[in-house]
């Protein structure tokens, strides 16, 4: 699509990524076929020998995959991307690609959880040490590294802290003495923050939240400058498996379609719902980079486009307020996960970092009443009136009748591990 190279986010998202297909279709078709026929023994040498442009295999290659593949790389200004089957999957790829026994890695304290269990349980099996830091404290990134470090990963905003990492001080950091920066870039997606343009190495989503956007579909992607990189990742990709079927990768294409305008919104209804919890008496503090009060707000300005739809505000009664609170929404649904067309709610220290422990909780700056929301795209009006009448029993002894929530229970779920997203 090299006539889109120059395009605005908002045009790259509706046409990067849509070639020309046989039959003449608008959209990519799913192509849903695991192989891919030769049209003689020679074509089949050629394919496997990287002589001619082509399919084998969908682990190593699909075109409704690769469609995807190139909207993403385009939006995010990369060379070419690499769609996985989930944002972990995205994520254990590009670290086996990049790590090897004796090699350290910094980063971010305030990761994302099961990341952060993948660095301290997984790939200290394999001889791979790791430190993390506060990223938003280049003193303390600088101080982190060692003669073996080669990968400083950084999640920015950070996740629930929402502190901000200046990508273009790490990248300075890390270059002089010779590492690669990582950026996890879910919370802003290509529309709000691109961090090849601070001098980040290589960029990972998990395509499930924001780039999909509707909550259906799990997925993850790797974005990266070059064409050497992008051999190495991708024979990587290979081996490991972790590959995003073609049904899902056009599902998330379909979602990339209407990324610009779900951002802005995200952004708008966001600020308007931090400005409300900011005047609200049951609240202690809110953590949104685009209110005056982030103690980022300006490198927040320079660095992203927006202050995107994550929300973080800790509630004065503690662990019990939080509790009233997450039972008393409605329009607002209590699930872990973001980035949706649907608001969230969820309460960081009793579900997605649990499993921390509170030493690590307190350390990472995780208290006990923190809400972490993640707003969607309805009325933002509504939303605020839903947050109302749930900060209204933060600190009420009993729920008031007509307060009970009437939705059928979920049925019982199977066995499922702790930690998520
Ligand atoms: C959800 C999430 C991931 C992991 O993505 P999955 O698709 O759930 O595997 C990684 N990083 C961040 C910041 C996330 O929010």
């Amino acid at each position: 699509m090299t006539q889109h190279d120059k395009a605005s986010p908002e045009t790259l998202v509706v046409h990067a990524g849509t070639d020309r297909y046989q039959f003449g279709p608008v959209i990519p078709p799913i192509y849903a076929t695991s192989t891919f026929y030769f049209t003689d023994a020679e074509q089949g040498a050629a394919l496997f020998a990287g002589e001619e442009h082509g399919y084998i295999y969908s682990r190593m290659g699909n075109p409704t995959v690769e469609a995807l593949e190139k909207c993403i790389a385009a939006l995010e200004g990369g060379h070419r991307a690499l769609a996985c089957a989930s944002g972990m999957a995205a994520i254990h790829t590009t670290f086996a690609s990049l790590l090897e026994a004796g090699d350290h890695m910094i980063l971010s304290d305030a990761v994302y959880g099961p990341t952060c269990t993948l660095v301290e349980t997984v790939l200290t099996r394999y001889g791979i040490e790791s430190t993390g830091v506060d990223t938003s404290d280049l003193a303390a990134i600088e101080r982190a590294f060692r003669p073996n470090t080669k990968v400083v990963y950084v999640e920015t905003p950070g996740n629930p802290t929402l502190m901000i990492a200046d990508l273009k001080a790490v990248c300075r950091l890390a270059h002089e003495r010779g590492a690669l920066v990582v950026v996890d870039n879910t919370f802003m997606s290509p529309i709000l923050q691109q961090p090849f343009r601070w001098g980040t190495d290589i960029v990972v989503h998990s395509l499930t939240k924001f780039l999909n956007g509707h909550a259906d579909v799990v997925g993850g992607v790797i974005v990266v400058r070059d064409e050497t990189r992008y051999g190495a990742f991708r024979k990587m990709l290979n081996q490991l498996g972790g590959v995003l079927p073609p049904f899902e990768s056009f599902l998330v294409h379909r979602g990339i379609k209407t990324l610009a305008l779900r951002m802005k919104q995200h952004c708008v209804n966001a600020q308007k719902i931090a400005e409300f919890l900011a005047s609200h008496s049951a609240v202690e503090w809110v953590r949104y980079p685009g209110l005056t009060s982030h103690p980022q707000y300006e490198l927040a300005r320079t660095q992203m486009a927006g202050a995107g739809g994550i929300i973080s505000f800790e509630l004065k009664g503690g662990v019990e307020a939080g509790r009233r609170v997450m039972n008393s929404v409605k329009l607002c649904t209590l699930a872990v996960s973001l980035g949706g067309v649907e608001t969230l709610i969820q309460h960081p220290p009793s579900m997605t970092h649990a499993t921390m422990g509170p030493e690590a909780r307190r350390r990472a700056h995780i208290t006990d009443g923190l809400v972490r929301l993640s707003i969607g795209i309805e009325n933002a009006d509504e939303i605020i009136a839903d947050l109302e009448q749930a900060l209204s029993n933060a600190t009420v002894k009993t729920a008031p009748r007509g307060m009970v929530d009437r939705r059928p229970k979920p049925a019982p779920q199977p066995d499922h591990h702790t930690s998520t997203t």
